[in-house]
């Protein structure tokens, strides 16, 4: 869609973006002038695969004191981006004939990695009626002889779901019974957080060693082109993602190890700020999408997108356009309102659209007000 976004507004169109998966804003100055000072100190050679020794010992220290969590740094892989930090991480646990469950809606990328290692995915489907999280009993019942891996984000792209310590607590005590079963837990919008403190489904002792856990500075530190993510997990899994890695990238970017270290123990007061300023975009969304008829939407707890049930439009039309589904939504909305957006069904939610509000609220009002025009035309 941004790419589509791209092109009409190369051919002039005032096209507003909602599609986008990134912070709008710039990475902090003294993260940038690190990265200067590393350049200069000509950081400009191979790193080592697993990442610089003291990145990795930031890593834990950030870890302990954002997530109490223990952990050392040889339990730390650094990678170009917590993408390929999955992308290891299913590569090193996941062979042909395993099942690995996937809670809908899930960022598109978990499924097409373990197709890519041969595994089968079973999603199962979650509701706005429970928050677009998964139940403990569905969980149960989605685990069979084969089940190898559990993928999940909290806070959750696309649907802002964010789960709690007593959430967490109850899935901990089914994967209990289930010792084979390794969870991979995303929590690159760890900060991007409304409603609390974020929780860890690594503080469980007793499931600690079976949890992957994936982070990285795209979000917190608005670094997405920087490339940098990490995984903290046990010794063996490390160790094959290491391996994994040196066969295929190499450590990541000098420049960018030497600016994570200044990202991970500087001030938070940027990424604050950052914050502060979703949170108003936020409440201002929820008011503008309660606004839209026929949509209902919940209420994201974190990261930067609404995920409204947009199912009502389907079989409508303007007279020119039907819309049958959630794509034609978009290809509508993006063709006559000028606005993109992004497809539900990229996040296996057919029934919902995602729009981001990493963009300013300026352009907010403006791309809602243009939506809220489109859908009137509607009949
Ligand atoms: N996980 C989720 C849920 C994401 O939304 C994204 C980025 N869109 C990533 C991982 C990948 O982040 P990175 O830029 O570190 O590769």
């Amino acid at each position: 869609m941004a790419k589509l976004g791209r092109e009409l507004r190369a051919k002039g169109f005032d096209i507003t973006d909602l599609s986008l998966g990134e912070p709008d804003f710039d990475t902090p100055d003294h993260i940038k002038t690190a990265a200067k000072k590393a350049i200069d100190e000509n950081y400009s050679h191979y790193t080592p695969v697993a990442g610089y020794l003291d990145l990795r010992e930031a890593v834990c220290a950030k870890l302990k004191r954002d997530n109490n969590l223990e952990y050392t740094p040889d339990q730390i892989i650094v990678s170009t981006g917590a993408k390929q930090s999955i992308f290891n991480t299913v590569i090193s646990i996941v062979d042909g004939g395993d099942e690995v469950i996937i809670p809908t809606p899930y960022w598109v990328t978990y499924s097409e990695i373990v197709r890519m290692a041969g595994g089968a995915v079973k999603f199962v489907n979650t509701s706005i009626n429970n928050g677009y999280k998964i139940t403990p009993a569905e969980l149960e019942s989605a685990i069979s002889s084969k089940t190898k891996l559990f993928m999940f984000s909290s806070p959750c792209n696309p649907s802002g779901a964010v789960y709690s310590k007593a959430e967490l607590t109850a899935l901990a005590e089914v994967f209990k019974k289930h010792p084979a079963i390794f969870i991979m837990s995303d929590e690159i919008y760890e900060f991007i957080n409304y409603g609390g403190v974020h929780q860890s489904i690594a503080q469980f002792d007793f499931l600690k060693d079976r949890v992957i856990l994936v982070n990285g500075l795209s979000k917190a530190y608005a670094m997405t082109g920087w490339r940098l993510g990490y995984i903290a997990a046990n010794v063996t899994i490390a160790r094959a993602c290491e391996k994994i890695q040196g066969q295929v990238t190499s450590g990541t970017n000098a420049v960018t190890q030497r600016a994570a270290i200044a990202a991970l123990m500087g001030g938070m007061k940027p990424t604050e700020m950052m914050i502060a300023e979703f949170t108003k975009r936020r409440t201002r969304v929820m008011e503008l999408v309660k606004d839209l008829p026929g949509i209902e939407c919940s209420e994201p707890q974190g990261a930067f997108y609404v995920f409204p049930k947009v199912n009502t439009y389907f079989g409508k039309s303007d007279g020119e356009d039907k819309i049958e589904n959630a794509d034609d939504l978009c290809m509508y909305l993006l063709n006559k309102a000028h606005v993109s957006t992004v497809t539900g069904k990229a996040f296996g939610e057919p029934n919902c659209i995602r729009v981001s509000f990493a963009n300013s609220m300026e352009n907010i009002e403006k791309g809602f007000e243009k939506i809220k025009a489109a859908l009137a035309k509607l009949s």
